[in-house]
């Protein structure tokens, strides 16, 4: 694992996804760049972020990072993760057993804030992230949208 890695990187990630799938039913990210001091991730979306979508996006990761919410994995059946998993970028070397990383508890009445099969280590409770600070987005056309945000954490 590179040194420029960071777990709190990683589930500030997890929870942005898990923000934007909840507000737009977008599909999860398909490319991420994790690094220590900036990171980037890319979604299949359909049209160009306002600023104020922006802003609003950030405050919302931000109040579910201040909740402290925990990070759990637990193992799951490769098949019975494909019935809620999107598994088509996953190796098959992954094997039958799959880790699914979950910021939330799962079995709390609103669910998980985002659940997601993953290798990654990850913090133990979303507080440790610190604050998240929406750096820039950018959206473009190609096949059918892509929007990329650039993000960083202080404490
Ligand atoms: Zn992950």
């Amino acid at each position: 694992m590179s040194k420029e890695y960071d777990p709190r990187m990683h589930t500030a990630e997890h929870a942005l996804s898990g923000v934007l799938i909840r507000r737009y039913g977008c599909p999860r990210c398909f490319s991420t760049h994790i690094n220590a001091n900036k990171s980037k991730v890319d979604f299949h979306f359909p049209h160009d972020l306002s600023p104020e979508d922006a802003s609003s996006i950030a405050d919302e990761v931000n109040r579910e990072l201040a909740r402290d919410l925990p990070v759990t994995a637990r193992n799951m059946a490769r098949e019975e993760a494909a019935k809620m998993f999107n598994l088509s970028r996953l190796p098959e070397s992954a094997g039958d057993t799959l880790r699914i990383v979950y910021i939330g508890d799962p079995d709390s009445p609103e669910g998980a804030l985002d659940a997601c099969p993953c290798i990654g280590e990850h913090v133990a409770h979303t507080a440790e992230c610190g604050k998240f600070v929406w750096v820039s987005h950018e959206w473009k056309p190609d096949d059918g949208g892509v929007l990329r945000i650039r993000f960083k954490l202080e404490r």
